[in-house]
């Protein structure tokens, strides 16, 4: 998938984007296009600032320089296995639903009890207490939860973590599904090759690359260090170093015209 098959409705403009703590820039003159349909990995070690940029991009943080447009209606729903808290009284289709019996999933409303099926319970396992769930029914619960409410935004904080190779196929589906748009956090290279569209590749000094394709393939066609122009001299500070135009960024422009 390319972002070439996109429907073309916006979700996020951003614009020079620039955002520094305490004069350490963070994310540096960032520009890009978010299109409902795109699936974005967003890659880089701890600290480089992905979870910044994420919050620009969603307008939960002010940039210092730059716009960042974000469509009429956006529903952000967050999927963090490490502060996820389920209800430990309560049974897994209650989690699901907050006591009643049905759930609307894409506009559609089903049986709890059926759509809790597609995430591999058996209707007993549904209604049984989470308190006798197997760790890998928890990490199911807790994604038929979340695509259970009515986003059009998904942000995936390491989603992949202490996956189940079942759970871990059933998270490539649902995203790969998902009719909204996608921002995943990850290390995780298989993953990202199997669901990404983009990639935003954080460069630990504020610049922030987009690749169109996966991470294997970003990789191997990433320009070498050596044959990079104009690299900025070592004394010169950050500061100094000329922003890269934004690849691509007049293409989607075009491609992309009407908002979410
Ligand atoms: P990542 O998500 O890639 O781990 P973050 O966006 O969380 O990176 O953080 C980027 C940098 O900004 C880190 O060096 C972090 O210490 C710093 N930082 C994050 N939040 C704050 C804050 N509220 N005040 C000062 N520095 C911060």
């Amino acid at each position: 998938a390319s972002r070439a098959e996109k429907t073309g409705k916006r979700v996020v403009e951003a614009e020079g984007v620039s955002f520094a703590y305490d004069g350490q820039p963070i994310v540096r003159d960032f520009s890009t296009i978010i299109g409902r349909g795109d699936r974005i990995g967003i890659v880089g070690p701890n600290g480089s600032g992905k979870t910044t940029l994420i919050r620009l991009l969603l307008g939960e943080l002010e940039p210092q320089q730059g716009t960042v447009e974000t469509g009429a209606n956006l529903q952000v729903a967050y999927f963090d296995q490490q502060r996820a808290l389920l209800d430990e009284g309560a049974t897994a289709a209650d989690n699901v639903t907050d006591g009643g019996e049905h759930v609307t999933v894409n506009g559609n409303r089903r049986h709890v009890i059926g759509y809790l099926q597609d995430f591999l319970f058996t209707p007993d396992r549904a209604r049984a207490p989470i308190t006798r769930l197997s760790g890998g029914e928890r990490n199911r619960l807790l994604l038929a939860r979340l695509f259970a409410t009515d986003s059009n935004v998904l942000v995936m904080d390491e989603p992949t973590n202490d996956l189940d190779i079942e759970t871990l196929e059933l998270l490539e589906d649902l995203v790969a599904n998902y009719e909204g748009t996608v921002l995943i956090v990850s290390h995780d290279r298989a993953f990202l090759d199997n669901v990404v569209t983009s990639l935003f590749v954080m460069q630990g000094d504020g610049r922030v690359d987009e690749f169109i394709g996966g991470y294997s393939e970003y990789l191997e066609r990433r320009p070498k260090e050596e044959a990079a122009p104009a690299k900025a001299k070592k004394d010169s500070g950050a500061k100094a170093a000329k922003p890269q135009p934004a690849p691509e960024s007049t293409e989607d422009r075009k491609r992309l015209s009407n908002w979410e």
